[in-house]
């Protein structure tokens, strides 16, 4: 088990294993609720560039899902975006999700990036209409995974 389960996250500004990026944006897009199929917002981060902070690795392009762990200044930028928050799993705060404004369900984050046609699939060729790209602010850092183009 992740030893970060037993840690508040707002305690817990020290990401481990992530990545670091001064060129992150947030990317949001329209989709449908898988519960209720009402039309929602649904967002995900996305590094221009990025280090990885275990290797120290320069990066470029990547899209991060499944966030477990992001630090103050990303928090406080993604505060207006406040469906975009942990899966709740009984007291355990699991990884970040966009959830429905509507019906309040947890859009899984491997359903917005993993198959060809997912909203966020393929994120980093840019060749999606519909997707807004807004700029974070400063250097922000996370932890979770993250597909990138290098
Ligand atoms: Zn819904």
């Amino acid at each position: 088990m992740n030893k970060m389960d037993e840690v508040p996250l707002q305690e817990h500004f020290e990401v481990e294993a992530g990545i670091a990026s001064n060129k992150a944006y947030v990317a949001a897009a329209q989709t449908t609720c898988v519960h209720c199929s009402e039309m929602m917002e649904v967002i995900c981060i996305h590094c221009q560039t990025g280090i990885a902070t275990e290797s120290g690795d320069s990066m470029t392009g990547c899209t991060v899902s499944n966030i477990l762990v992001m630090d103050a200044a990303l928090a406080a930028q993604l505060e207006v975006w406040p469906y975009f928050k942990p899966i709740e799993f009984g007291s355990a705060a699991g990884h970040y999700a966009n959830h429905c404004p509507h019906c309040g369900a947890a859009q899984e984050d491997y359903l917005l990036h993993d198959e060809p046609g997912d909203v966020f699939f393929g994120l980093s060729q840019g060749g999606r209409r519909g997707i807004e790209f807004i700029p974070l602010v400063g250097s922000v850092q996370m932890s979770g995974d993250y597909t990138c183009e290098s």
